[in-house]
């Protein structure tokens, strides 16, 4: 019934292993998608195998980034998945789900959120910045499979989005100079890891800062927060504040991150004659 959701269309596979060989370097996000597909509940798992005694063979296609897979089991050619080359990482483990959910025998479902959507996340509320969609499978999509195969729909993971990077590390090497006026800090930022391997672009560096007279207060920083967006990491001189009256001024210093946290604040001085 339409109301139910999903499409089926193919033949089913007659039996419940599906023995795959990956000749793509896509070897974690078809891992990912074999991974939630076989904890899905559904009564039908990959295996991965080598070439000579795999079933379906996962190969690359053009250039680009997509993915096709044929609907359903191909009675007269060997079922195959295609990617493209061009796939950022953060992209691939939902496509790899989505193309393994063709070869069980699901077609687009484009009605509510799914991952057999024709369009990734087409219905699905939107990954904040710097996140992925780390959840690989909606209960509509499960569903479809157990109406083919069998079995009992598992608990969705409870975690939608997952961040592309680490918390930051804060600034290290960090100089303060009064110089003309103006406040110059010399520090280096580094870079945030990545938590996806080879994802190109990560979030602009962004520097928290406090400023007080005298010393630094332990614990929390208060106090107006000031904030500079440097061009880039690595080390570089930047000015961070304008004229002040003499004395010693402490700044505590973040970089923050993608997902609204911050490195731990590190101090510096400046004395100003
Ligand atoms: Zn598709």
């Amino acid at each position: 019934a339409p109301a139910q959701g999903y499409r089926l269309a193919g033949h089913r596979w007659p039996t419940r292993t599906i023995r795959y060989h990956n000749a793509t370097a896509y070897k974690d996000a078809v891992r990912a998608g074999v991974q939630a597909w076989n904890a899905s509940g559904a009564k039908v798992r990959f295996r991965e195998t080598t070439r000579g005694k795999a079933a379906l063979q996962i190969r690359y296609s053009g250039s680009g980034c997509g993915g096709s897979g044929s609907v359903g089991r191909r009675v007269h050619y060997r079922p195959t998945v295609f990617f493209g080359r061009g796939c950022e990482s953060s992209f691939m483990p939902l496509i790899a789900t989505h193309e393994l959910g063709h070869i069980l025998g699901l077609s687009h479902e484009d009605r509510r959120c799914a991952t057999m959507s024709s369009a990734v996340g087409l219905r699905c509320p939107r990954a904040p910045r710097y996140m992925w969609r780390c959840r690989l499978l909606e209960a509509d999509d499960v569903r479809g499979a157990i109406r083919i195969y069998g079995g009992t729909v598992k608990p969705l993971n409870p975690v939608r989005f997952c961040p592309l990077f680490a918390v930051p590390d804060p600034p290290v090497n960090v100089t303060l100079a009064y110089v003309n006026g103006s406040v110059d800090a010399t520090l280096t930022l580094p870079e945030p890891r990545r938590l996806i391997p080879d994802y190109a672009s990560p979030p602009f560096p962004e520097l928290h800062y406090y400023r007080y007279p005298n010393a630094c207060p332990a614990g929390a920083a208060t106090g107006p927060l000031q904030r500079r967006s440097p061009d880039a990491y690595g080390t570089q001189t930047l000015s961070i504040d304008g004229f002040l009256p003499p004395g010693a001024w402490c700044y505590a210093i973040a970089l923050a991150g993608s997902d609204r946290s911050t490195s731990p604040f590190v101090t510096a001085t400046v004395l100003v004659p």
